[in-house]
């Protein structure tokens, strides 16, 4: 178990997160992503592996199950 690279706690929980990435100027939802989230934060960690997988789908290796439409707001 590592440590939170944002608060330094060492407890974590296995959860399975959803986040937003952007590639190339698009936002990407990724859901049920396996993560390690911390319980003193809620910083999700993904491991190596991962994060290579995530990288993999983003780059045009699996096809979206579906496609939202997302309300932005913005903080002005
Ligand atoms: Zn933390």
């Amino acid at each position: 178990m590592s440590h939170c690279h944002v608060c330094g706690s060492n407890s974590a929980k296995q959860e399975r997160v959803s986040e937003v990435f952007v590639v190339q100027g698009r936002r990407i939802l990724v859901e049920d992503i396996p993560a390690s989230v911390c319980l003193r934060c809620g910083e999700p960690t993904f491991s190596r592996q991962t994060t290579e997988q995530v990288r993999r789908m983003l780059n045009g290796e699996a096809k979206p199950v579906r496609s939202e439409e997302v309300d932005v707001f913005e903080y002005a």
